[in-house]
C-alpha cells in the first residue's frame, strides 16, 4: 500500500509518501510558509532536493503542490494520484474521547473540532489537512493519528489535578500527555528489540527533542507522562519550561506588568535551556560546544535538562514499582551522550551501569547498559511517520 503521511502545523506541512511493504520512504518533504508565501521542498527517494517558491494561501494549495510534485513526470514516484492508497494525518489533540487512531469520519470530525480550545496551534491546521485532502483526492481513506490517544490509558490518579472538580468536569481540565505516537512506537519496538514480556513489561521511555516529554509504560500501556493538559509541563524542553511553581506566573506579571498570556508565551519560547544558557542557543550541539569550550551557563542548562529527566524516571520507577528497560529517543535522546550520561549517573541507585563505548554510537538502535546491568538500557531512533503508516494500514485493512 502506498500510505501518504501527512503532519500539518500552523504554517507548515511535513509529507512522506511511504510503501507500507517494505515500510521504506519513497518521497519526502515539507511545504513551509503557508498563508504568507510558500515554498515546497521536495525529495524523491535516492534523489535530490528539489526546492520551489510557490504562493500557498491555505493548506489546501499546500497539499496540491505535494501532490503535483509526487506525480511529476520527471522527478515524481508515482504514474498517477490512484497509486495514493490511504492517507495518514498527524492530528495532535484527541481529548478524552479518542483513545485510538481512527479512519477519519463525520464524527472525528467532529471530535477534532471540538479539540481546537485544547490545542488552538494545531488542530485548526489538522482539520484544513483533512479537508484539502478529501477534495483533492475524493473516495480516499483518511485515517487521524492522536498525539494524546496512547496516553488515553493513564489512571485517574495520573491524570488528575489537585484543582476544584468543576474545572475538570466543565471544560475537561487535565493531563492528556502528548508525542503518544513516539511513546507508542519506541515502546513497543524496544519490546520487541529487548526480548521482554509485553504483558509483564515495565519500560521507561524518554523523548528528548526540542519538544520533550517522558512516559512510564506498563504491560504497554500508558501509566503516566510528563507533559500535560499542553505540552509546556514536565521536562525542561528548547524553550519551554517545564514544571514549575504556578505562582511565578503572578509574580512576574505583577513584577513586569505582563499579562497571562504575555507570561506563557514567555514560558513556552522563551524559556527552556534557551533560557538557562542566557539565550546562547536551545540547540544541544551548541550547547555541548560551548560547555566544552568553558561556558557554566551552557553547563548548567544541559546539568538542569539532565537532572529533571533523571528526577522524572525516579518518579516513574516509583509508579510502576520498578522498570525492565529506559529507552531514550527523539534528536538529543539519540545523539547526546553527555546527557544520556549525566542522567544515568544519578541512577546507579537501580544497578544500572552505563556501556562507555556504545555511548559513543549514534543513528540505529543499540543497547547502552553492560550486560550485567540490572535494568537494561537503550537508545531507539524514533519513527512517528512510520508508526501512522502502519495504523492506517491496520484500520484500512480491517475496514476491507
Ligand atoms: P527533535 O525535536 O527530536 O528533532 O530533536 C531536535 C534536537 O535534537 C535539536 O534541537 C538538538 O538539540 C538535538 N540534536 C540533534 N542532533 C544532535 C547531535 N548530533 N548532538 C546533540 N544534540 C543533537
Amino acid at each position: 500500500m502506498n500510505v501518504l503521511v501527512v503532519n500539518c502545523g500552523s504554517s507548515s506541512l511535513k509529507f512522506q509518501l511511504i510503501n507500507s511493504d517494505t515500510e521504506e520512504v519513497s518521497a519526502k518533504g515539507l511545504c513551509e510558509r503557508i498563508g504568507i508565501d510558500g515554498r515546497l521542498v521536495y525529495q524523491p527517494a535516492g534523489g535530490e532536493k528539489e526546492i520551489t517558491e510557490a504562493p500557498m494561501p491555505t493548506h489546501t494549495e499546500a497539499i496540491s503542490l505535494v501532490l503535483k510534485a509526487l506525480v511529476n513526470e520527471k522527478t515524481g514516484v508515482l504514474k498517477s494520484l490512484d497509486e495514493v492508497d490511504a492517507i495518514g494525518h498527524r492530528v495532535l489533540h484527541g481529548g478524552s474521547k479518542i483513545t485510538e487512531s481512527r479512519i477519519i469520519d463525520d464524527e472525528v470530525i467532529a471530535v477534532i473540532d471540538e479539540c481546537c480550545d485544547l490545542g488552538p496551534l494545531h488542530n485548526p491546521a489538522n482539520l484544513m489537512g483533512i479537508r484539502a485532502c478529501m477534495e483533492l483526492m475524493p473516495g480516499k481513506p483518511n485515517v487521524a493519528v492522536f498525539d494524546t490517544s496512547f496516553h488515553q490509558s493513564m489512571p485517574p490518579k495520573a491524570y488528575r489535578y489537585a484543582i476544584p472538580t468543576e474545572y475538570y468536569e466543565k471544560y475537561a481540565v487535565r493531563k492528556y500527555g502528548f508525542h503518544g505516537t513516539s511513546h507508542k512506537f519506541v515502546s513497543g519496538e524496544a519490546i520487541r528489540f529487548l526480548g521482554l514480556d509485553k504483558d509483564n513489561s515495565k519500560v521507561i521511555v524518554a523523548h528528548l527533542g526540542n519538544g520533550a516529554s517522558i512516559s512510564a509504560v506498563l504491560n504497554g500501556k500508558c501509566a503516566d507522562t510528563s507533559m500535560g493538559l499542553t505540552p509546556l509541563e514536565g521536562l525542561i524542553m528548547g524553550t519551554r519550561s517545564g514544571d514549575l511553581d504556578p505562582a511565578v506566573l503572578e509574580y512576574i506579571c505583577n513584577k513586569e506588568g505582563l499579562n497571562v498570556s504575555q507570561m506563557l508565551t514567555i514560558l513556552n519560547k522563551k524559556s527552556g535551556v534557551m533560557a538557562l544558557s542566557n539565550n546562547l542557543s536551545s540547540d544541544f550541539r551548541d550547547l555541548e560546544e560551548a560547555m566544552d569550550n568553558g561556558n557554566e551557563a551552557a553547563r548548567l542548562a544541559i546539568e538542569a535538562f539532565s537532572y529533571r529527566v533523571a528526577k522524572y524516571i525516579g518518579s516513574y520507577v516509583a509508579a510502576m514499582n520498578g522498570v525492565d528497560a529506559i529507552v531514550f529517543t527523539g534528536g538529543i535522546g539519540e545523539n547526546a551522550g553527555v546527557v544520556r550520561k549525566t542522567v544515568l549517573s544519578y541512577l546507579g541507585y537501580l544497578g544500572i551501569t552505563m556501556d562507555e563505548a556504545a555511548n559513543k554510537k549514534r543513528g540505529e538502535n543499540f543497547i547502552l547498559s553492560t550486560p550485567d546491568s540490572k535494568v537494561k538500557v537503550a537508545v531507539m531512533p524514533t519513527n512517528e511517520e512510520l508508526a501512522i503508516c502502519r495504523d492506517t494500514v491496520e484500520l484500512v485493512n480491517a475496514a476491507k
